[in-house]
């Protein structure tokens, strides 16, 4: 398998944990037998001071003709008083347009041997582990029927869904949902809001193409209760972008740190994978990061760009088994008495060692 990839370190903590999240994809190359390309571009802050621009057009270039596009993060203290439309940020959300993904995708694991790391009680997340799909470029954000009253005295949004954009986001959910342990529970307002009752209908219509899932509906109050009630009993949590938003920052605090935290942006011309966090200047430059979400959402895009299931779970298993070892960064160093605390390399070079053993020994096997 061939694969260009363009990298966007971006500022912060994105380039330490990128470096590590490239390493694992270059050892399940190696390993594996592919030819992944990387072509490393400057984007955000960086860039904005190595060129005025945060989004400069030979980064865009590459990202449009790559097979995938893997970011850090942008962004910091340095570039708070630019203008709105020079900000690292600006060229972040820039870049998603022009990818054109529509459908972001936000795994939310609870690993058990970091479960005490959440806030909340491991005996209700324990075994966790839910994909909220988010539909991505429709919704208030995005609505062009906006604004204030010429007084300023008021203001309005407006939420609209066509049956198109419904459509195509709930067939992610549902394929998502196959892949996995067959549930999908559709978020909404369906009580309150005529867009949210359309979206019942229409994801109810898509659902008989997908016999094989359990279906349920649920208001976006309940859901939010259940997330932190009862996390188990999701799989596929499939809602409109306002609600995802939202739902999926809360699905996050089962996972014990927003440096576990992964996230891939498909549907559009190229997908984009990025850890959940920011450019965390608080503790950039000393080596500290917790590269795990990096390397969760590599092995997103090993599994939606590359379409290599199998490497992309051995790196998932990989993740899941240096934490049961006991090698922890520092955001995750509490709770449990006997750990090893890793720096960011260190914690990239043991994913990669288990990486390598996995992808050797399957390889040793099917030469026998
Ligand atoms: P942040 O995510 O950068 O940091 C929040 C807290 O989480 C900090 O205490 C940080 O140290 C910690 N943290 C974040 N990532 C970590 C990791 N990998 N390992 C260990 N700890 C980690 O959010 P913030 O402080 O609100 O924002 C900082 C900058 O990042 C801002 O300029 C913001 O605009 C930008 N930002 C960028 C993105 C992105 O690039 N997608 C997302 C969010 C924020």
């Amino acid at each position: 398998m061939k694969l260009r990839i363009t990298v966007l370190p971006g500022d912060g903590v994105g380039p330490e944990v990128t470096a590590e999240a490239v390493r694992v994809l270059q050892t399940v190359a190696e390993f594996a037998g592919h030819d992944f390309q990387f072509q490393e571009k400057r984007f955000g802050g960086a860039a904005y001071r190595a060129s005025g621009s945060p989004l400069p057009p030979d980064t865009l270039d590459a990202c449009l003709q790559s097979n995938a596009v893997l970011l850090g993060a942008v962004g910091g203290p340095d570039f708070d008083e630019l203008p709105r439309h020079l900000r690292p940020e600006s060229g972040l959300l820039q870049l998603r347009m022009a990818l054109g993904g529509y459908a972001n995708l936000r795994p939310a694991v609870s690993y058990k041997s970091i479960a005490d790391c959440s806030p909340l009680q491991p005996a209700a997340t324990e075994g966790a582990d839910i994909l909220v799909v988010r539909e991505l470029l429709g919704g208030l954000y995005f609505s062009e029927d906006r604004g204030f009253s010429e007084e300023g005295t008021s203001a309005f949004n407006t939420m609209r869904y066509s049956v198109e954009e419904i459509e195509r986001i709930a067939h992610v959910g549902f394929r998502e949902a196959r892949r996995r342990r067959r549930k999908l529970t559709s978020v909404d307002k369906a009580n309150v809001l005529e867009v949210s009752q359309l979206w019942r209908k229409v994801v109810s219509r898509v659902a008989r193409e997908y016999p094989e899932v359990k279906l349920e509906h649920m208001y976006v109050d309940s859901c939010a209760m259940h997330l932190v009630n009862d996390p188990r009993r999701f799989d596929v949590i499939l809602t409109e972008n306002l609600f995802g938003d939202i739902l999926s920052d809360e699905s996050a605090v089962i996972t014990g740190s927003l440096g576990m935290l992964a996230s891939g942006t498909i549907g559009g011309t190229v997908n984009l994978f990025e850890p959940v966090h920011g450019s965390a200047p608080d503790i950039a430059g000393r080596g500290i990061a917790n590269p795990l979400g990096a390397i969760a959402s590599a092995a997103m895009l090993l599994r939606y760009s590359a379409g290599l299931e199998q490497e992309s779970r051995d790196v998932e298993f990989a993740i899941h088994s240096v934490l049961e070892a006991g090698y922890r960064t520092a955001d995750l160093a509490r709770g449990r008495s006997r750990i090893d605390l890793v720096s960011t390399v260190q914690m990239g070079m043991q994913v990669e060692k288990v990486v390598s053993d996995i992808l050797d020994s399957r390889h040793a096997y099917h030469a026998v």
